[in-house]
């Protein structure tokens, strides 16, 4: 499994080598903010499988967890390209707008839903968590 993507204006690029962890729709606070008032879409991949080339601007925050996410943004067109989280340093955070069509990701589930507006439409087939859900298990990478 592999994808490529790119940011708007093209000044970053991605290229990663790996089947994602999971898919999910995020409607928590800062998400909104960075996607225009809906969910942001995210695929999780794990951290040795992406590769990013071009100049990103990180900006930091303390989420309600108490954990540092730093959201990548590519730093000439604002793109949002991708998140992590000082605690999962083993998995990368790639937002769905910047992989390159077509391809076979799509969220499995919404999560921070209480914080969602209460127009928002969420797809009832996706698997749905008030709040943060639990972190996928998967193998520690070597
Ligand atoms: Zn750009
Ligand atoms: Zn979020």
């Amino acid at each position: 499994m592999s994808y490529t993507g790119r940011c708007a204006c093209g000044a970053v690029t991605l290229a990663i080598a790996g089947a994602p962890i999971t898919a999910r729709q995020c409607w928590c606070r800062q998400c909104q903010q960075i996607a225009a008032g809906g969910p942001t879409h995210n695929a999780m991949f794990a951290t040795q499988d992406v590769t990013i080339h071009g100049d990103l601007t990180g900006h930091h925050y303390v989420a309600a967890s108490g954990n540092t996410i730093t959201q990548s943004f590519c730093t000439a067109c604002g793109t949002p390209v991708m998140g992590q989280s000082d605690a999962r340093p083993q998995f990368r955070v790639i937002r769905l707008g910047t992989l390159d069509a077509p391809h076979d990701i799509r969220p499995l589930m919404a999560i921070w839903t209480e914080d969602a507006p209460a127009w928002a439409a969420i797809d009832p087939a996706l698997e749905q968590f008030p709040r943060q859900p639990p972190p996928p298990s998967i193998p520690e990478p070597s």
